[in-house]
Order: C-alpha cells, then structure tokens, then sequence
C-alpha cells in the first residue's frame, strides 16, 4: 500500500501520521488508559465543503453497552460527507473499537455507516 495519504485525507490533528495511510486503520497510536486511538483519519476541509449527504451528527450510541460517544467536528463531518468513510469507531465506555453497525445515530435511531 502507499505511504501516501489520498489527496482528501488528513488526520484529525493536523500533525503528521505516526503510522502511514494504509497500514492501519488511524494514524495514531492505541492510547492504552483510554483505548482510543492519538489521533484518527478525517475528510479533508475541501473535501467535506463538497457537501454533505447525511445530518452532521456528533454523537452515536453504542447498542451494546448504551453509551452515548461524542466525536469531534471535522469527525462528524466526515461521516456526513461519507457514511462509510470509518469501519469501525469508538466506544467511550467499553474502551474500544467495534464495527460501525453497533451503533446508531442519537438523533434518528438510523445505523453508523449507513
Ligand atoms: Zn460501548
């Protein structure tokens, strides 16, 4: 796989990726106390001012467990422009990464991913 990011990614610090695009599935390392990842891949800002095709929402519930898990801006975005952009996300509670099916969108009840 390339070491290049796509043209329309970035990461969601700004910084560089600690781990090449392509290699796994964020540019940042697993924080072991909180199992989120140091940093995550986004849309860049010229790609998500394309439009979006979903709601911005900023929080999901994670069926399972029944934990809301807030996001950040440029995150919600991304998943607005591009549904499937992310196979997996976080779950604040459980300290991991499930599939994106687990969980749904606090606002309409609908599927992450769909
Ligand atoms: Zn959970």
């Amino acid at each position: 796989m390339s070491k290049d990011s796509p043209a329309n990614v970035e990461t969601y610090s700004g910084e560089l990726p600690d781990i090449p695009y392509g290699e796994a599935s964020a540019p940042g390392y697993v924080n072991p106390e909180t199992g989120q990842n140091t940093d995550y891949w986004v849309l860049t800002p010229e790609e998500r001012s394309q439009g979006f095709i979903r709601p911005v929402r900023r929080s999901y519930l994670h069926r399972k467990c029944g934990a809301e898990t807030v996001m950040g801006q440029a995150i919600a975005e991304t998943y607005a422009r591009s549904p499937k952009f992310y196979g997996a996300t976080f779950c604040w509670k459980c300290k991991d990464h499930f599939p994106v099916k687990e969980f749904t969108w606090d606002d309409d009840g609908t599927e992450v991913g769909s």
